[in-house]
């Protein structure tokens, strides 16, 4: 069981970000008042199941102050109970690891941070309007290690326009020598009401495309890999088997409950979202109700995500389970993994069918061919 618990406040918006955040902190204090009353009246959510893994995303959940972090974690531990928890992660932003706010997230139980650094190269951060500099990361990554943080995730973006692989060759010389056990890297891609997504309307602003973008990902992986890192998921790596636990519980479709705008739920049979909207959330707790939408996961639905979270991980799907607990849906896929194999798209034994780095790269196109609408 999991709980991920939703940040919305940034000190600016990044120029290709679409996930739910305000380049403000106004309503930070009634936010902290109504999440904790949405952990109150959901406390029965995961029916009493042990919480193993405890997650908090954003947004810029490290730009919370002491007492608003406390007053959350309070919450949650009364109703909740975190004494099971094993993966306690924070996502936090170079410029807040500092070392006062390191020993209060030890002292809360964080023992993993996830630090969004994208690039080492000073030219891109400030063309996607990251807050910090290169030089702040990698000393914010050092810090933390001294402070006693074990298990450190960076966030990477590649596809940069005019960013090549010779370019990443120098930047992740750095991964080598920092104390990192994780790395995410993500493919830029236009989002939605993003100021990328504006500019590449007026034609002035333009990712790679999609052949100098697998070479990229072809490239940073296989650099990642000749340093130790064991890619595990599409577009993560980790260390001494450092996976990220949270994460991992997501594709392989275990329970979990989110808290705050934006945030979503999953009980097995349905899947709930609350309003991403900071005001309409607030308001509807202050109101004593959750204002969320709401879907039942149709056969068809429970068979789509299970290939889709599972294929996005080395481990793959197992046919056994499939042709059990799917068996009409599964027939229709049988007799496509001889031409994904040829391809080189899919490795197979007698219990997994894995898809390999290239089958990743087209893994879009194999969904499409493979779900049942
Ligand atoms: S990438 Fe992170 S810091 Fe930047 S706007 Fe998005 S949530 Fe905020």
């Amino acid at each position: 069981m999991g709980i991920y618990v939703h940040v919305p406040f940034c000190r600016s918006k990044c120029y290709y970000c679409g996930f739910y955040s305000l380049a403000s902190s106004s309503w930070k204090k009634e936010y902290v008042e109504a999440l904790v009353r949405e952990i109150r009246m959901r406390k029965n959510y995961l029916g009493g199941e042990p919480v193993r893994t405890l997650y908090f995303g954003g947004g810029t959940p490290s730009w919370l102050a002491a007492d608003e972090l406390e007053a959350i974690v309070a919450a949650l531990e009364e109703h909740f109970g975190l004494g099971a928890v094993t993966e306690q992660t924070l996502e936090a932003n170079p410029e807040d690891v500092v070392t006062e706010k390191l020993r209060l997230w030890k002292d809360l139980g964080f023992n993993r941070l996830s630090m969004g650094i994208q690039s080492f190269n000073e030219e891109v951060l400030r063309r996607m309007n990251r807050a910090h500099s290169s030089q702040q990361a990698i000393q914010a990554v050092e810090r933390a290690a001294r402070c006693g943080f074990e298990n450190i995730s960076i966030d990477l973006m590649i596809g940069f326009p005019g960013d090549d692989c010779r370019n990443w060759q120098e930047e992740l010389k750095e991964v080598n020598y920092l104390p990192v056990s994780h790395v995410s890297v993500y493919m830029l891609s236009i989002d939605s009401n993003t100021v990328f997504e504006k500019l590449w309307r007026k034609g002035q602003f333009k990712p790679l495309d999609e052949d100098a973008m697998a070479d990229q990902y072809l490239w940073v992986s296989g650099y990642l890999k000749s340093i130790g890192f064991e890619h595990y998921e599409i577009s993560n790596f980790a260390k001494n088997s450092k996976y990220s636990v949270h994460n991992t519980s997501y594709w392989q479709q275990k329970k979990y409950i989110g808290f705050g705008p934006a945030a979503h739920s999953f009980d097995l049979v349905s899947r709930q979202w609350n309003v991403a909207h900071l005001k309409n959330y607030i308001d509807a707790l202050n109101r004593g109700c959750l204002d969320f939408e709401k879907e039942l996961l149709t056969e068809k639905d429970q068979y789509n995500e299970y290939l889709m979270t599972n294929l996005r991980t080395r481990w793959g799907i197992s046919p056994a389970y499939l042709q059990a607990r799917f068996p009409e849906f599964w027939k229709t896929a049988v007799s496509k993994w001889p031409l994904y194999e040829k391809n080189g798209w899919v490795r197979t034994d007698e219990r997994r069918i894995c898809l390999t780095e290239k089958g990743w790269l087209v893994s879009d196109e194999l969904f499409r061919e493979l779900f049942i609408i």
